[in-house]
């Protein structure tokens, strides 16, 4: 017998934005080991921890094989096969939306899909369901980023490209344990500030963390306190004359009425704010005024809060202040969470969006996708956005949800209420690869999904870079790519919902989707038009804005100064400083910030299942400092009640310097798989920001107690 040969297949790492082109080696069965893909511009070749295991992760014991079904709460579901499965529930969605209307479902999906599923369900929901109840997990990773580059620059678009931060001057890094979420970025990094060591690099985070082991100067800032910060550096950069009069004149609108908001962030006041040393303040700004080439990098700190986006303007402000954006090595870059979140947001996959960087509160962009897919009409009912969602479905008025490629009972905040949200709601589909996870114990019908390696399709990266995904063996049994899911069960709806027409959903293949997709973003400025799988293939993985007829994609945005704004200039937000929602006091003294551990992944339901990622961290542990522990007659290693408003766990604690007192510090990635009670989020609030509703998962009030 003659083995089959090994053969690689390219592809991108299906964790983080940054995106990592991935050979993987098989055998055209099964998946046999991975190589960093020398050719991909993000990452020339290596992996992280994460990547370089990925084909450790796709164990078959953890994979949903057959679609199963229960048709009562208290049975156990069984197996069934994909015509009855679909059936049901495009029978139940029709009753629900006849009997109760089309906002009484709802889609919650992920930025873990390919750009080619967002845009299928996207699709379902608004031209055939007729709701705008569709919102994804990128509402908790970066709907933040996407009010502030909104609002402030007047679209969705990171202008930056992965080569200005290795050819910036001076780096701020905000929010991001950048060493750990983005480990190849940081790499990159890392290997630019060796070759020019004159590279300054400033890191705000209340946490010290391995990526202030890079930084010339870290601010641990009180948590919640950095839009007091950013002001206070204008503020300094506006006294010490290093703003740019001339940039500010001649491309930016409302400089006016912030200069009169920061003159009260005095150096004295934003210290005593942000808790830091005035001479590290000082620094700072010394630091972004004088530099040539200034640059920003920002994650979670800063969008997952209630002032998330004022957080994101108070930063652009900086850049527009100083003239630094749409230069080599400068502008403000917010770090994507997801592999495709950016996908996400450019098919309009949260409940305000549509396709094409469109707004489903506009009259206008909604009669114009109405027109492409050929229906009448778009819903102009709102959408709900993810907290709000699952507030809905547990009081009662969405009755049928489908969830997708995402895990909702780890992932929200505020658990006990999502559990019961899942536990009432009459009718749950899960759509899922792994059937190991807390949302897939909901559900009513589990669809068993192809996972990565399996299927085909685009994604985009932070550098707003495209790459096509190939599949390379596939999907075990029964499962499928979740696109065809998507619009197997769109066309049984539809002969339910509008018998007699002809069907909106009649993809062959993702190239299909991907170019009827493509058309929507014509001259609008994500323009992806010009591109083509054959491009991608032929040319390797490109940036957007790549309109019809352009021999390649855009590196850097608003070189010109002028910006997709009513006027074409950008837009100076003066928002105010607010603390944090929940603040210390007597019953809870301690403020809990969330985030990543170096080797997993979100809720781990892939990254949980290699023994080898469990090496850096065994088990979920609080971080308390020393100072904290001693208050509690506590040591490293004892058992300990973490309580919030909302709920408690217990786990073991250990002393750390590196969270400050008064501070509490625990990774996000334990669920009740691993933990005993619902885990992380059952401590978490689900208040969020007013304009990006997106939740704040870093500052919770809590108090720790001998178990
Ligand atoms: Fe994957 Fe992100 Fe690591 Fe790259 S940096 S290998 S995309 S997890």
């Amino acid at each position: 017998v003659v083995a089959p040969a090994t053969q690689h297949t390219a592809t991108t790492c299906c964790y983080c934005g940054v995106g990592c082109g991935v050979l993987i080696e098989h055998d055209g069965e099964k998946i046999l080991g991975v190589q960093g893909d020398p050719e991909h511009p993000a990452n020339f070749g290596k992996l992280c921890s994460k990547g370089s295991t990925l084909h450790l992760t796709g164990d078959l014991d953890a994979r949903a094989l057959y679609p199963e079904l229960r048709l009562g709460k208290g049975l156990a579901r069984s197996r069934s096969d994909w015509d009855s499965a679909l059936d049901h529930a495009a029978n139940v969605f029709a009753e629900t939306i006849r009997e109760h209307g089309p906002d009484s479902v709802a889609f919650y999906i992920s930025g873990q899909l390919l750009t080619e599923d967002y845009y299928a369900f996207n699709k379902l929901a608004r031209a055939l369901v007729g709701t705008n109840n569709i919102d994804s997990n990128s509402r908790l990773c970066m709907s933040s980023a996407v009010v502030g580059y909104k609002r402030s620059l007047g679209a969705d678009a990171p202008p930056c490209n992965y080569e200005d931060i290795e050819l910036a001057d001076c780096l701020l890094i905000a929010g991001s344990n950048m060493a750990y979420a983005h480990p190849i970025l940081f790499r990159r990094l890392e290997a630019a500030k060796a070759a020019r060591p004159e590279m300054k690099i400033i890191v705000v985070d209340p946490r010290r963390t391995d990526t202030c082991d890079l930084a010339d100067l870290h601010l641990a800032i009180l948590p919640g306190t950095d839009v007091a910060l950013f002001h206070g550096i204008l503020h300094i950069l506006m006294w010490e004359g290093w703003v740019d009069h001339a940039y500010i004149t001649a491309h930016t609108e409302g400089f006016e009425a912030l200069k009169s908001l920061v003159r009260e962030f005095t150096p004295t006041a934003v210290a005593d704010i942000c808790g830091i040393a005035q001479a590290d303040l000082l620094r700072a700004a010394e630091l972004i005024g004088k530099s040539p080439a200034f640059l920003s990098l920002w994650c979670m700190g800063l969008n997952q809060s209630t002032a998330g986006s004022a957080k994101n303007s108070a930063l652009i402000n900086l850049h527009l202040a100083t003239g630094q954006i749409g230069k080599i090595g400068a502008g403000p870059f917010s770090l994507t969470g997801q592999p495709n979140a950016m996908g996400g947001r450019e098919t309009g996959s949260l409940s305000n969006l549509l396709p094409g960087h469109r707004e489903a509160g506009n009259p206008e962009h909604r009669a114009e996708v109405a027109r492409y897919w050929g229906v009448n009409s778009l819903p102009e009912r709102p959408g709900l956005s993810a907290v709000e969602l699952f507030e809905a479905v547990r009081v009662g008025k969405i009755k049928a949800l489908w969830i997708a490629c995402t895990n909702p009972a780890q992932s929200l905040p505020d658990q006990q209420k999502i559990h019961e949200a899942l536990a009432t709601c009459p009718f749950v589909v899960v759509q899922e690869a792994f059937f190991t996870t807390e949302t897939c114990h909901y559900a009513d019908l589990l669809l068993p999904a192809a996972s990565w390696g399996e299927k085909e399709g685009s994604v985009t990266n932070s550098e707003r870079r495209i790459t096509h995904v190939r599949r390379a063996v596939p999907a075990p049994a029964e499962a499928r790519p979740d696109w065809v899911i998507t619009c197997d069960f769109a066309r049984r709806l539809e002969q339910l919902l509008r018998p007699g027409l002809p069907s909106l959903f009649t993809f062959l293949d993702s190239e299909s989707l991907f170019e009827e997709y493509k058309h929507l973003t014509s001259n609008r400025d994500l323009d992806l038009s010009g591109l083509s799988y054959a491009i991608l293939d032929n040319q390797g993985p490109q940036q957007w804005p790549f309109p019809a007829g352009a021999q390649q994609g855009t590196a850097r945005l608003y070189e010109d100064g002028h910006f997709p704004t009513a006027s074409g200039r950008a837009q100076f937000l003066a928002d105010p400083y607010c603390a944090g929602k929940e603040k210390r006091d007597t019953r809870y003294p301690l403020l809990l910030n969330t985030g990543r551990l170096r080797d997993q992944w979100h809720g781990m339901s892939r990254t949980g299942t290699a023994a080898r990622l469990f090496g850096h961290a065994e088990e979920a542990v609080l971080s308390l400092h020393p100072d904290e522990l001693r208050r509690r007659s506590l040591q490293t290693g004892e058992l300990v009640t973490l309580r919030s408003r909302r709920g408690e766990l217990s786990l073991p604690v250990q002393a750390d310097e590196n969270v400050r007192p008064g501070q509490a510090y625990l990774p996000m990635h334990w669920g009740n798989r691993f933990l005993k009670g619902l885990g992380t989020n059952v401590l978490t609030q689900p208040a969020f920001d007013p304009l990006s509703k997106q939740p704040e998962l870093k500052l919770s009030g809590v108090e720790v107690s001998k178990a």
